[in-house]
């Protein structure tokens, strides 16, 4: 047992909602689409509110790695948001 290959499989990102540093696999990292001009993703306003996202901002958006922490967060902020469960 044990054996000293595939443990170093994670890279260290910076998280796109906190700014924290973290490691992550990033074959299940959670991401997001984000914005560079905005910081947000391409379907959110930074007053927090969803707007339709353009066929351009989703083009120049790319994907963002998010830290657990702020991934719980967004999944309490989810639920209370979206209570049917979408
Ligand atoms: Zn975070």
């Amino acid at each position: 047992m044990g054996g000293m290959a595939d443990e170093d499989t994670t890279e260290t990102g910076r998280c796109i909602s906190c700014k924290r540093t973290f490691r992550y696999d990033p074959r299940t990292v959670e991401t997001v689409l984000i914005d560079p001009q905005s910081g947000l993703p391409p379907g959110l306003t930074v007053l927090g509110t969803l707007r339709p996202a353009t066929p351009e901002a989703v083009a120049r958006s790319a994907e963002q790695p998010v830290c657990p922490d702020c991934l719980e967060r967004a999944r309490k902020f989810d639920q209370a948001w979206n209570p049917l469960g979408g």
